[in-house]
């Protein structure tokens, strides 16, 4: 019987730079087996079933969706390259039988190789895999940093950000050297039964895709070429992005509002897995070798390290990152469900311009700058009194750039339930009329978004 081995792509979509996707290759290779590449549009995020969170709305806008859309074409693409095909999926991978039953009758299914994500949805689909005893090998890959380079364990990282910076600065510790993708035509599995379970779910599933209003205000225009999904475009970005001396003005211009420029605009690709941390990292010293280092040089790779600390601190903490009180050690009883507030929320109807605008520029675009993620959230826990699970779900509908580790640490981060010592509510106020002067003094961020 054939040999053959699985590689499931998650929120990893790219060929260069793949740790996990090479140790498959690696295993074909030594085990004399064939390699299979697949997508599972699972039930929360498939075009096909349009799942609602308990409060009423998409799990996902028509944005990610396309651009989660351009990014599969943009990996097939690539794959065809080497020989392959991408087969997607529909439905959760243990949930496939028939693929299972055909699997069976045909080959030797030697293991099925991923990466992780130490987010409690995500490990629950790799454990419905241990459940029918299908072998799964799972490798930790989307951070800058490799835990294991460290010379502490992740259960007793600091908690607190800044102590876990200069934990890292410390140790000096060296970043993962971009790998190259060590797919070869050796392992090409070609078998048009395999391939027909993918054909017709794969149409069925892009002529579902919404195309969403093209708005030229957009920070990200992810219809344009330079902005769009996949990696091809993401490496030609990230290229050009260093070409500039951006980066030298970084850290003046990343609390700005609007705009392609004030900010690096890496997250999206980053939170599909075009683009993986090591190859900004790579490109940021080559960039510094040349140019010199800069404030704002400096401050990329410390942004970057916020999305490391929040990667390892779900490794840290796992589910309880996920309670209804966070971190808290003490109980908390969070506001019910207000759907008026709600509304006038996410429909630009709170009455506070600055905040308005904001919400209206996520709906319409997928994008929001960081600065005012914290204002709007800030704004619906203070002023609104609402709940951050709420925020945090909404998020997650909106992100072009969604990211379940950035989202939920950032989330409880400004509820006071991660690892702020203030406890909840108790810090991260953000007052709107402070901010608006100083964000928005001559009222053009406004007047973009017709709010004033
Ligand atoms: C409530 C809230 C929710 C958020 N949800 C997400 C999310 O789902 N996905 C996501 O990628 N980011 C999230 N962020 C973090 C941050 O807002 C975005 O990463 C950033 O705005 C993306 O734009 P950029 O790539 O131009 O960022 P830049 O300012 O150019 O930063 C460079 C990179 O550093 C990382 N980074 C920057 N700030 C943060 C941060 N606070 N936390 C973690 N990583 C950071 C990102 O990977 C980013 O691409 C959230 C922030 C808040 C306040």
């Amino acid at each position: 019987m054939k040999k053959f081995i699985i590689y499931w792509f998650r929120n990893d979509l790219r060929l260069d730079d793949n740790p996990a996707l090479n140790h498959a290759c690696g295993l074909a290779e030594r085990n004399g087996a064939e390699l299979l590449t697949v997508f599972c549009h699972t039930p929360a995020y498939s075009a096909l079933n349009s799942c609602q969170t308990k409060w009423g709305f998409a799990r996902i806008s028509s944005h990610r969706r396309k651009f989660l859309r351009d990014s599969l074409n943009d990996l097939r693409y690539q794959l065809h390259q080497h020989g392959f095909d991408l087969l997607e999926l529909d439905g959760e991978l243990s949930a496939q039988t028939e693929l299972w039953t055909y699997i069976y009758r045909h080959y030797e299914l030697q293991t099925i190789v991923c990466e992780e994500i130490a987010a409690p949805e995500e490990m629950a689909q790799v454990e419905s895999l241990h459940a029918l005893k299908l072998p799964v090998h799972t490798l930790l890959q989307s951070t800058m940093y490799a835990p294991e380079d460290f010379d502490f364990e992740l259960v007793s990282m600091p908690d607190q950000f800044t102590a876990f910076r200069h934990k890292v600065e410390q140790g000096a510790y060296s970043i993962r050297q971009p790998a190259t993708c060590a797919l070869s035509n050796n392992f090409v599995l070609s078998d048009p039964g395999l391939l027909a379970f993918s054909v017709q779910m794969q149409s069925k599933e892009e002529a579902c895709v919404e195309h969403p209003e093209q708005d030229n205000r957009s920070s990200f225009p992810y219809w344009t070429v330079e902005f769009s999904g996949g990696s091809q475009a993401a490496l030609r970005y990230l290229e050009s992005y260093f070409s500039t001396d951006k980066a030298h003005s970084y850290k003046q211009t990343r609390n700005q509002l609007h705009g392609t420029g004030f900010s690096t605009k890496f997250s999206p690709w980053l939170a599909s897995g075009a683009m993986s941390a090591p190859q900004i990292l790579a490109a940021l010293r080559k960039f510094e070798d040349e140019q010199g280092k800069s404030d704002g040089s400096y401050w990329i790779w410390f942004e970057l390290l916020w999305r490391d600390y929040f990667r390892f601190l779900h490794c840290k903490y796992g589910v309880q990152l996920y309670r209804a009180s966070g971190l808290s050690k003490s109980p908390v009883s969070l506001p019910a469900f207000d759907a008026q507030k709600f509304q006038a929320w996410t429909q630009s109807k709170s009455g506070e311009p600055l905040i308005d605008a904001a919400m209206r520029e996520l709906a319409t675009t997928g994008y929001l700058s960081n600065r005012l993620r914290q204002q709007v959230v800030s704004y619906w826990l203070h002023e609104l009194g609402g709940d951050w699970r709420v925020a945090a779900a909404w998020f997650e509908s909106q992100l072009l750039d969604y990211d379940v580790y950035s989202n939920q640490g950032n989330c409880l981060y400004l509820a006071g339930l991660g690892t702020d010592p203030r406890g909840y509510l108790g810090g991260r106020w953000f007052d709107p009329q402070k901010q608006t002067k100083q964000h928005d003094a001559d009222g053009a961020y406004r007047r973009l978004w017709n709010t004033i």
